[in-house]
C-alpha cells in the first residue's frame, strides 16, 4: 500500500487534515459534512472513552470538568490538565486530536495514515516544537515535519492558479494574516526560491474571534439587563455562559455575509421563576463598533511586523489571510485601507494550512503538485451607488461590491443600502461585475427597477446577491420592516434579467437590452424611421423570449437589436 501524503492543521480552536491526492491538496471531511474539527478533548467517565471533536464540544456544557479546549496554548509547558480524575499532559491531549484525525480520516479516505506533516505558529519555540512531535508519536503517527504555520498557507497559494489576481506587486514578501478563534499572528515572509524566510512574526496569544463572541455575549448581557431588570455580568455560570456564547458565535457568523442578524432563542435563563427570551436583531454595523477596537489591535501588530522586517506595505507583494475570524468583513476592510489594495481570499482560510501542510508532505517525498483549482467568482459583482460620480457626467458611478472576486461558489452574501430622501418610490438596481471602483469600467450585467413602498429618508434596502456555478446571480431585495420584497435572477453570461415580483409575475422576462431598446426608441432625437423599427424589432423580441422556445430567433434578434441600437447611439452622438 502506498504511504498516503497527509498534512494536519493543529490549531488552537479548530483542527484540520488534508490530503494530496494525485497532486492535488483536498480536505478530509470528517465530521457532518465538515473538514473543521474542534480541537476539543472529553473524558466519558461512564463509558471510559476519550471523546473528540464536535462530540466533545457538545459536552462542554455540560462536563466542564471532564473536557478541556484551547490545549495548544499549554503546549511545551511542564503542567497538566485533569479530565475527571485522570491527569494528562499537554502532549497527551494532543496527541488525542491527532490519532482521532488520523483514525477517522483513515476511515473516509479508505487507507491508513501513518506519516504526517504537522503545522505549528511561527512564534513556537523549539519546546513547542518537540511537544508537538511528541504528541504526533503518542497518537502512533511518524512527523516527518514541522512546518511553520503561514509556510504552509503560503505553500497552498504558490500553487494556486490565478496569473491575474490583480493584487500582486512584484515583490516576493509575502503578508500572512491569521486571527484564529484566541490568537492573532501576523508574519511576513521572504520567498528565495525554493526558499522561505520568516522576516518578522508578532501577534497577540490572547485576540481572536473569542474575543468578539465576548463582545456580543456582553451585549447580551445588556439587553437581558434592560428587559429583564437582572444583571449577569457578575454571576454568569457556565451553563448561561456556553449558551451565550453558542448564540455570540452563530450571530457573528451570520454578520459575515449579512447586514443583520436576527437572534431569537427561547428560556436562556432563568430571573425571578421567568424564563429569559431572546428576540432582537443586530445590525454589522453595531457590531462593528463593538469589535474596532480588537481589529485595531491586530493593525497595530501588522505595522509592528513592517517595521520589524523594515518594511513599507507597498513592499508586500501578496497578502494571505487565514483563520476563520478573517471572514470578519471588518477584518477585510481595515487591511485594504492599511495596503490601499483589494484584498481577497482565493482559499478557504480554515483549509488553508492544512491544505498547504499536505504539500509540503509531498515536496518531501516528491510527489509532483499540480495547480489547484477551486471554484471561484472571477470577478467581484455588486450594485452602482451614488457614493461618489462621474466627473464628466455628474452621474452615480460608486461601484459597491456585494460579492469580492475570488470568493469560493456557491456563495450568498448581502449588504445593506438606504434610500435617498422620503418617500423613495423606485430604485434602479443596477449590477455591474469588475474590480475598479467606477461602475464606468465594469461591466453592466443586468438592471431592473424595484419599486419602493413609502418610508422616511434613509431607511434600510437590503440586496442580496446568491451566485452558484451556473453562473446566475439570485437577487432578493427587501425593504426593511415593509414588507416588500422582489427576487430578479441575472445571468452572468447572457446578461438576462428574469424578474419575479410575485406569483403572478412569476416568468415574466424583461431583459436589459430590452430596457436600453425601449429608451432608446423614445429619444426624439433619433431617427424615426430607426426608432419604428427597434419598436416592432423589440416587440418581436420580447414575444420571442416570453415563449422562449426558439433560440435561433432570439439569437438572430439579439443579433439585429444590437446593431440597430449601435447605429441610433452612432445617430444621435453625431448630430
Ligand atoms: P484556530 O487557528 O485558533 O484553531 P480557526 O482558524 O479555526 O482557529 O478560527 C476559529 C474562529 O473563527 C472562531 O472564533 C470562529 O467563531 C471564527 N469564525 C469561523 N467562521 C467565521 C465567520 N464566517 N465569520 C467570522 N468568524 C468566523
Ligand atoms: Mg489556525
Amino acid at each position: 500500500m502506498s504511504d498516503v501524503i497527509c498534512g494536519i492543521d493543529l490549531g488552537t480552536t479548530n483542527s484540520c487534515l488534508a490530503l494530496l491526492r494525485d497532486g492535488r491538496p483536498e480536505p478530509v471531511i470528517i465530521e457532518e459534512g465538515s473538514a473543521i474539527v474542534p480541537s476539543i478533548v472529553s473524558f466519558d467517565d461512564s463509558t471510559g472513552q476519550i471523546i473528540v471533536g464536535r462530540k466533545a464540544l457538545n459536552r462542554f456544557a455540560a462536563f466542564p470538568h471532564h473536557t478541556v479546549r484551547s490545549i495548544k496554548r499549554l503546549m511545551g509547558k511542564e503542567t497538566s490538565v485533569k479530565l475527571g480524575e485522570r491527569s494528562y499532559s499537554p502532549e497527551q491531549i494532543s496527541s488525542f486530536i491527532l490519532s482521532y484525525l488520523a483514525t477517522a480520516g483513515a476511515v473516509v479516505i479508505g487507507s491508513e495514515i501513518r506519516r504526517v506533516v504537522i503545522t505549528v505558529p511561527a512564534y513556537f519555540n523549539e519546546a513547542q516544537r518537540r511537544a508537538t512531535i511528541k504528541a504526533g508519536e503518542l497518537a502512533g503517527l511518524e512527523v516527518i515535519r514541522i512546518i511553520n504555520e503561514p509556510t504552509a498557507a503560503s505553500l497552498l497559494y504558490e500553487n494556486f492558479e490565478d496569473e491575474d489576481s490583480g493584487e500582486e506587486g512584484d515583490s516576493s514578501c509575502i503578508l500572512v494574516y491569521d486571527l484564529g478563534g484566541g490568537t492573532f499572528d501576523v508574519s511576513i515572509l521572504e520567498v528565495k526560491g525554493e526558499i522561505k524566510e520568516v522576516l518578522a512574526s508578532c501577534g497577540d496569544s490572547a485576540l481572536g474571534g473569542d474575543d468578539f463572541d465576548e463582545r456580543l455575549i456582553a451585549f447580551l448581557i445588556r439587553h437581558i439587563r434592560e428587559k429583564y431588570g437582572h444583571d449577569f455580568s457578575d454571576d454568569l455560570d457556565r451553563a448561561l455562559h456556553s449558551r451565550l456564547k453558542a448564540v455570540a458565535e452563530q450571530t457573528k457568523i451570520t454578520l459575515s455575509d449579512a447586514p443583520y442578524a436576527r437572534i431569537s432563542e427561547v428560556a436562556v435563563t432563568v430571573v425571578n421563576g421567568e424564563p429569559v427570551n431572546l428576540d432582537l436583531e443586530i445590525s454589522r454595523r453595531e457590531y462593528e463598533e463593538m469589535i474596532a477596537d480588537l481589529v485595531e489591535q491586530t493593525m497595530e501588530k501588522v505595522g509592528e511586523a513592517l517595521r520589524e522586517a523594515h518594511l513599507e506595505s507597498d513592499d508586500i507583494g501578496r497578502i494571505i489571510l487565514v483563520g476563520g475570524s478573517t471572514r470578519t468583513p471588518l477584518v477585510l476592510e481595515r487591511l485594504e485601507q492599511l495596503f490601499q489594495r483589494t484584498v481577497s481570499f482565493s482559499v478557504d482560510p480554515d483549509l488553508c494550512v492544512a491544505l498547504g501542510a499536505s504539500i509540503q508532505h509531498g515536496l518531501i517525498t516528491g510527489e509532483s503538485v499540480g495547480h489547484i483549482l477551486i471554484d471561484v467568482t472571477a470577478h467581484s459583482l455588486g450594485v452602482k451607488t451614488n457614493d461618489s460620480h462621474d466627473p464628466e457626467t455628474g452621474d452615480a458611478d460608486y461601484f459597491s461590491r456585494i460579492i469580492r472576486r475570488n470568493t469560493a461558489i456557491p456563495v450568498r452574501k448581502a449588504e445593506v443600502y438606504y434610500t435617498n430622501y422620503d418617500n423613495q418610490d423606485l430604485v434602479q438596481v443596477e449590477v455591474f461585475q469588475g474590480e475598479s471602483d467606477s461602475c464606468r469600467e465594469n461591466s453592466l450585467i443586468g438592471a431592473f427597477p424595484y419599486p419602493l413602498k413609502p418610508a422616511p429618508s434613509g431607511s434600510s434596502v437590503v440586496a442580496e446577491f446568491a451566485y452558484d456555478k451556473e453562473g446566475l446571480i439570485h437577487i432578493t431585495l427587501e425593504q426593511k420592516g415593509y414588507d416588500n420584497r422582489k427576487e430578479v435572477t441575472l445571468d452572468t453570461r447572457t446578461t438576462q434579467v428574469t424578474e419575479r415580483n410575485d406569483a403572478a409575475a412569476e416568468g415574466k422576462i424583461t431583459n436589459y437590452m430590452v430596457s436600453k431598446g425601449r429608451k432608446l426608441a423614445q429619444q426624439s432625437n433619433a431617427p424615426e424611421k430607426m426608432r419604428d423599427e427597434l419598436s416592432t424589432l423589440l416587440d418581436e423580441y420580447v414575444a420571442a423570449l416570453e415563449s422562449g422556445d426558439d433560440e435561433e430567433l432570439i439569437d438572430s434578434l439579439e443579433e439585429r437589436l444590437l446593431e440597430l441600437m449601435d447605429e441610433i447611439e452612432e445617430a444621435v452622438s453625431g448630430e
